[in-house]
C-alpha cells in the first residue's frame, strides 16, 4: 500500500499533523514503538481514575489558536495548578507568591517581601547572574532558594545549580501577590476523560500501529511513503554518528491507595535534596474525582541510559551545538520531516508542541 504520510511516534505533534491530512484527504500510516498511542501524554484509566502515566500534565495556554483547535477533540474541565511544596515537613506555596513569603518570613505586604528579597540579594554585589543559582537568588533571594530551589534542581538536574543554565528557573512565575496559579497562561485545563481519549479522537481515520519500531519496520516494510515525519530522537535517527545527545530521565511509583485522599493536592513537591523523589502527584485532583480509592506516583529523577526514556533535554552548550551539527544532516533526507520534543531537542509544553506542528501543516498546504 502507498501512504502519503508515515507519521513515526503517536504522541500530540504527529496526532496534530494526522488530523490535519486525513481532513485534507491524505492517507496516514502512525507507528510507534510502545504498545500504546499518545507518547508522553498517555493516560490510563486505573480505579475508574485517569493516571497519567509519563508524569503531571496540565494544558495551558495563552494561544488562542491553539485553545480554540485542541477543544474539537476534549471538554477541558476548570483544574489550576496550585502546587504546594514539602521542605522538612513544612508546607509552603508555589509558585513563590506573598503565601510563600508569609510562610517564611511571617511578613504581610509585598513591601515587606521585596524589601527582605532586595537585602538578601545583595550578596551577589550587583553582578549579572550566569547561573541558576545566581538567577534564582536575583530573582528571590536567599532564603528561597536554599528552601525551595535548590534540592529541588539538584535532584531534578544531578548537577549543583551554580552549574546549570539560569533560564531553567524563568519557566516559574514570582508574584507579589497571593495568585498561587502555577501558571500565567489565559487558558488551562485537563481533558475530561483523559489525554487518550483526545489522541485517539485526532488519529481517527488512520492506521495506527503499536509496538513498532521505526528502524526495524522501515527495513521490512513493502509500503511506501510520499513523506516521513519523524519525532523520535534525532540523533539516533542518524545512529549516533556524531555522538549522543544527553538527557535526564524520570521513572515513577505508582501506587493503589485504600483510602480517598492521600494528600489534598494534585502535586505535591518534596523540595529537600535528603527526599529521593521531587514530587508525588495524586491523579484523581487534576479531575475532582470522588473515588473511594486514590492512585499516587512518586516521580524520581534518574540519569538517562539506554532503553530508559529521555524525558528532559540537557540543552547546554555542549549538546545544543551537537544537536544544531545533526540538523545540518537532514538536508541529506529531503522527504523527512523532524518535530516533537525529541526531533527538536527542546522541553516543548503541549500548546507549543501544537504550534509547532500548525508549522508543519502549513508548509505541507494541510493548513
Ligand atoms: P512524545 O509524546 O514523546 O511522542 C513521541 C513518540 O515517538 C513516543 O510515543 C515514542 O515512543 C515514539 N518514538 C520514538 N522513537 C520511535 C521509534 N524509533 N519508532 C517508533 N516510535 C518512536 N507540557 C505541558 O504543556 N504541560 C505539562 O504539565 C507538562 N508536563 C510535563 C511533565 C513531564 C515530566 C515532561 C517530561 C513533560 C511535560 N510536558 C508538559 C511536555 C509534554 O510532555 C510534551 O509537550 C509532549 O508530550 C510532546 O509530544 P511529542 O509528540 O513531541 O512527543
Ligand atoms: N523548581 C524548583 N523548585 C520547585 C519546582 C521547580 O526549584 O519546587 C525549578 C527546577 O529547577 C525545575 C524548574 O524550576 O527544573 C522548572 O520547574 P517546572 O515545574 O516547570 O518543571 P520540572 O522541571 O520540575 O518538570
Amino acid at each position: 500500500m502507498h501512504y502519503d504520510y508515515l507519521l513515526v511516534g503517536a504522541g500530540l505533534f504527529n496526532a496534530v499533523i494526522c488530523q490535519h491530512a486525513i481532513k485534507a484527504g491524505k492517507t496516514c500510516c502512525v507507528i510507534d514503538k510502545r504498545s500504546h498511542i499518545a507518547g508522553n501524554i498517555y493516560t490510563e484509566e486505573i480505579a475508574g481514575i485517569q493516571v497519567h502515566m509519563y508524569g503531571a500534565h496540565i494544558f495551558h495556554t495563552s494561544n488562542q489558536e491553539v485553545w480554540e483547535y485542541i477543544n474539537q477533540f476534549a471538554t477541558f474541565n476548570n483544574f489550576i495548578n496550585r502546587v504546594k511544596a514539602n521542605y522538612n515537613g513544612k508546607m509552603y506555596s508555589l509558585p513563590f507568591n506573598m503565601a510563600t513569603f508569609e510562610a517564611l518570613w511571617g511578613v504581610k505586604t509585598p513591601q515587606e517581601a521585596e524589601a527582605i528579597i532586595e537585602k538578601q540579594r545583595a550578596i551577589l554585589q550587583g553582578r549579572t547572574p550566569k547561573n541558576l543559582e545566581e538567577q534564582a537568588i536575583h530573582l528571590v533571594g536567599t532564603d528561597v532558594y536554599h528552601t525551595l530551589i535548590e534540592g529541588y534542581t539538584q535532584k531534578q538536574w544531578n548537577r549543583p545549580c551554580n552549574q546549570l543554565p539560569a533560564f531553567i528557573i524563568q519557566r516559574l512565575p514570582l508574584r507579589f501577590t497571593y495568585n498561587d496559579n502555577y501558571f500565567n497562561d489565559s487558558y488551562q485545563g485537563i481533558p475530561i476523560g483523559g489525554y487518550t481519549k483526545m489522541i485517539a479522537k485526532m488519529l481517527h481515520g488512520a492506521t495506527i500501529l503499536c509496538n513498532t519500531d521505526y528502524f526495524d519496520f522501515i527495513q521490512q516494510t513493502q509500503d511506501t511513503f510520499s513523506k516521513i515525519i519523524f519525532t523520535g530522537k534525532i540523533d539516533e535517527f542518524f545512529h549516533y554518528r556524531l555522538g549522543k545527545l544527553e538527557y535526564r530521565s524520570l521513572h515513577f511509583e505508582t501506587e493503589i491507595l485504600d483510602i480517598p485522599d492521600y494528600q489534598g493536592n494534585a502535586v505535591i513537591n518534596y523540595t529537600s535534596y535528603d527526599v529521593p523523589y521531587t514530587r508525588i502527584i495524586e491523579h484523581k485532583h487534576f479531575e475532582f474525582g470522588t473515588q473511594p480509592k486514590t492512585v499516587i506516583s512518586k516521580e524520581y529523577p534518574a540519569d538517562y541510559t539506554d532503553g530508559k526514556e529521555a524525558y528532559y533535554p540537557i540543552n547546554d552548550d555542549k549538546n545544543n551545538a551537537l544537536y544544531i551539527a545533526y540538523t545540518k544532516l537532514k538536508e541529506l533526507y529531503p522527504n523527512i520531516i523532524f518535530g516533537g520534543r525529541l526531533g527538536a531537542y527542546k522541553y516543548y509544553d503541549m500548546d507549543k508542541i501544537i504550534a509547532s506542528a500548525f508549522e508543519v501543516c502549513k508548509n505541507e498546504k494541510l493548513r
